[in-house]
């Protein structure tokens, strides 16, 4: 059902894109390659385990579940996972450009902030090693030059967080084309970060968004997360979470 609304949404071309759900603790449910993901069959899924190994189904894993095996043993509190390369996200991310700006109040809310990866050549472990780093800290991720990993406690949450990404895009793309960005900050920001307490619970471990100072475009080298003031993304975390 979710496959067949990433790609009725345009979010998946061809065979892109890829889910999974975690069964148990050794097994997990995932599309198979080359198939489009808008006419899957319950009967054409795979069963794999941890390692990636086939278990069950008639066709063959995908060269991205390493992806997916990862996000699974660093994140405990993952059930399901959404990949795919929706247009507008996927163009920030070819354009290297991450969506850390704290533009919306919904967004801040439910996702906090959405950092661009490094570019990784899919199905190799040179993609699961520029991924592995912001796993922890994040609910979506930009691949660049490639689209979005999006993972929750629930595969339909994990679609809602890809939902999001890609109409957040769509949002700071018009911001683009209008010429002017005018990020919440200071104590409205921090509002909405104790809301997010409230609404999401202390297990999300989705990270907060960029304060406005930190929150130029990191063209160059999206890991670089200090600012001029000299403020990190970590410490104006932590000052966040104190507050909460
Ligand atoms: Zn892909």
């Amino acid at each position: 059902m979710f496959g067949k609304m990433l790609y009725d949404r345009g979010y998946v071309a061809a065979t892109d894109g890829n889910l999974s759900v975690r069964l148990d603790n050794e097994r997990i449910l995932a599309t198979p390659t080359s198939m489009s993901k808008g006419f899957l069959r319950p009967a054409d899924m795979v069963i794999v385990d941890g390692e990636g190994h086939l278990l069950a189904g008639r066709h063959k894993v995908s060269s991205e579940i390493a992806m997916h095996l990862l996000i699974y043993r660093l994140r405990p509190d993952i059930q399901g996972i959404v990949h795919a390369h929706p247009p507008t996200a996927t163009g920030f991310a070819a354009a290297g450009i991450a969506l850390n700006k704290p533009l919306v109040c919904e967004v801040v809310i439910g996702l906090g902030s959405i950092p661009l990866a490094r570019y990784g050549t899919p199905g190799t472990p040179e993609l699961s090693e520029t991924l592995e780093p912001l796993i922890p800290d994040y609910d979506a991720i930009l691949m660049s030059n490639h689209g979005v990993v999006a993972y929750a406690d629930t595969l339909h949450h994990a679609y809602m967080k890809m939902e999001t990404v890609e109409h957040f895009a769509q949002i700071a793309l018009v911001t683009h084309l209008l010429g002017r960005q005018q990020p919440l900050e200071g104590e409205n920001l921090e509002k909405l970060i104790m809301a997010r307490g409230k609404y999401q619970g202390s297990h999300s471990l989705a990270s907060m968004p960029l304060a406005c100072g930190l929150a130029t475009e990191r063209r160059n080298n999206p890991h670089d997360l200090e600012d001029n003031d000299g403020e990190t993304t970590a410490a104006f975390r932590g000052r966040v979470r104190a507050k909460n």
